[in-house]
Formats: structure tokens, sequence, C-alpha cells
């Protein structure tokens, strides 16, 4: 599938003469792939997890976000692709538009297949996601090391976001609470939505 065909739910659902997120593709400019966490003050708080495969953002919807603690699994929703171009989208999606409310880049940096860097069998992003099990590394501010994402039994939309047993892990950490600033503009989700909503 190319990545045109896996947008088409992502443009369906929006007006793009009313909300200010990006219409078109986006390029990505170094080699390697990129994940980023959007924290989205929807109609219900939650934290978009994002990779990079193919040319698009797979899509997860998180509603605890992420956590430092590998005894801590949490419930991740895929949602349609979104375009590359969505990585650093930071602002407010207009009352009446699909997901109505402030987003923030709560955190971004590249990601490592780990899957792909086994001795034997070797598993491509597509393939990892296509099977329901992909494990990263994760380079970002906020979050790095290992993190799997496993597809539960329980419908094809419902998987885990749970943190490797490595050394980057850590129990006492929750920078869900403790860092909830932007990493790209160091704004608030407060700031962003007096900054960025239209005067009237
Ligand atoms: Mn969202």
């Amino acid at each position: 599938m190319t990545a045109k065909n896996t947008l088409t739910s992502y443009q369906e659902k929006r007006n793009f003469s009313h909300t200010p997120e990006p219409s078109n593709q986006g390029e990505h400019p170094s080699k390697q792939p990129i994940f980023v966490i959007q924290k989205h003050d929807a109609r219900r708080l939650h934290y978009d997890f994002r990779l990079e495969v193919n040319g698009v953002l797979k899509s997860w919807a998180v509603p605890k976000g992420p956590s430092t603690d590998p005894r801590e699994k949490r419930l991740a929703i895929l949602v349609e692709d979104h375009p590359l171009a969505y990585a650093d989208f930071e602002g407010v999606i207009p009352e009446g538009e699909y997901g109505a409310g402030t987003v923030l880049v709560w955190d971004t940096g590249p990601y490592r297949n780990l899957r792909a860097e086994k001795d034997k069998k070797p598993v491509s992003m597509e393939q990892a996601f296509a099977e329901g099990k992909i494990e990263v590394w994760l380079q970002g501010k906020k979050l790095q090391g290992g993190y799997t994402l496993i597809r539960t039994i329980r419908g094809k939309e419902r998987w885990l976001l749970t943190k490797m047993d490595d050394e980057k892990a850590d129990a006492r950490r929750n920078p869900i609470s403790t860092e909830p600033l932007s990493v790209l503009s160091g704004r608030s989700l407060e700031d962003i939505t007096d900054q960025e909503t239209p005067q009237q």
C-alpha cells in the first residue's frame, strides 16, 4: 500500500479550510525514522503515540500516556494513519472539527526497530505492525529506551504500550505529570490555547 492510500481516512475526517492541521503528506529529511507523542486535550485528554513507518505516521491514542515503569501496561487504541507533516503540529483544532482541542508535541526523536536488529529472522516495521508485535528503541527528550506495542486478542484496534525492562526503565519517574511542556516550543497546553485560538 502506498502512503497516499493509507491517508484517505485522515483526509476524509477533516475539513482543511477549518482546521489548522496539515493536509499535505510532508517529507522526512533524515534517514532515521522518527516517533512523536502529542498531548491532545480533546473531549478526553490523551496522548497520541506515532511511529514513522513507510512514509506515514502509524498512530495510537493512549489515554493514560506512556510510562517509564515496565510493570505498567498502557492501553493504546489504533487510529488512522497521519501524514508525516503532522509530527511537528501544535495548535488548536476548532470546535466542531474532528478531534477538536489543543495539541502539543510532548516528545519526539528518532527511533530504531529492535526487531530488525535480531540476528535470527530480522523483521521490518511493516511486518511487525502486521503481526501486532512492535519493539522499538526511542531516543526522545523525555522517553528513551525500548518500548513494545502488542496487539491484544480483544480486537485489532486494542494494543498495549509497555516500557521494556532495560537500563532506561525507571519506575520512579513519571514524566507525564512532571514534564508537561512541549519539547518543540516549551509551551503548555494553556499557552498554545491562548496563542493559537483565532480572535473573534
Ligand atoms: Mn488525538
